[in-house]
């Protein structure tokens, strides 16, 4: 195909509210990682009281918040926002969502009060708040990927797979979903959900990579990506594996 006047529409959810940690910066990686491939990117920041444009959303992202932003939203996605990203998420449009924005995408976030914050139920899993915070780097054995993903988790959240939802990976290093079965994140037709910040993206040029072709994918069919030179990216990744079998 030739690769003149390619598009990708991202819609970023809450960027007030929910993008603790950084998890900004995997916005940013998407749109460079496709700029430098000529691809335009529009990015369409959707807030507290605004519904989602529906004029051809390719992704969707959603980043980490802490309970008390999770409580506030809420409301909000469930009632402006819901209904329209879950037939976007029946069409198979790409979602990642980190953290508490992962959580969201499930069916419940139970917090440490017994709150039941309801989620969007677009991937098959459910998160209760545990006594401990899982907090540190992470290394995740990415079966999609046959490669690692790297980051930095910071949640109190113990979420657990149902049966339609697959693990993102297991665990080499840190807590990852629950801190008990040694799975992390989940995956379900193409929506992602993971509990790694950093942000996730810059240091996983893979990942990221293979979002963005997944989110193409549906407008243009499979294409292969340009080659970039991305050797930084990588010997980032490589680095922060490293250290992060140093620090835990
Ligand atoms: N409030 C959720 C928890 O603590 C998510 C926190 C976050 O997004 N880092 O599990």
């Amino acid at each position: 195909m030739e690769k003149t006047n390619l598009q990708l529409n991202i819609t970023w959810l809450y960027p007030k509210e929910m993008s603790t940690y950084g998890d900004r910066g995997n916005i940013l990686t998407l749109k460079k990682r496709a700029e430098w491939r000529g691809i335009k990117v529009n990015i369409d920041e959707i807030g507290l009281k605004e519904s989602v444009r529906s004029d051809g959303n390719d992704l969707y992202f959603f980043g980490g918040g802490q309970d008390q932003a999770q409580d506030i939203i809420a409301k909000d996605l469930s009632e402006h926002k819901k209904k329209f990203l879950v037939e976007e998420s029946d069409k198979e449009k790409v979602f990642l969502g980190i953290c508490g924005g992962y959580q969201l995408f499930g069916h419940y976030y139970k917090d440490n009060r017994g709150n039941e914050i309801p989620g969007i139920g677009i991937l098959d899993v459910f998160t209760v708040a545990g006594k401990e915070r899982m907090m540190g780097n992470i290394v995740v054995e990415s079966e999609i990927l046959k490669d690692k993903l790297v980051g930095f988790e910071n949640h109190s959240g113990k979420t657990y797979l149902g049966k339609k939802a697959n693990k993102l990976g297991t665990v080499l290093v840190g807590s990852g979903n629950n801190g008990e079965d040694r799975t992390e994140g989940a995956m379900e037709n193409n929506v992602y959900g993971c509990y790694l910040h950093g942000p996730l993206l810059p240091k996983n040029p893979l990942f990221a990579d293979f979002l963005l072709k997944a989110a193409l994918k549906k407008r243009y069919g499979d294409l292969e990506l340009d080659f970039i030179n991305d050797t930084l990216e990588h010997t980032s990744h490589e680095k922060a594996i490293e250290r992060a079998y140093k620090t835990r």
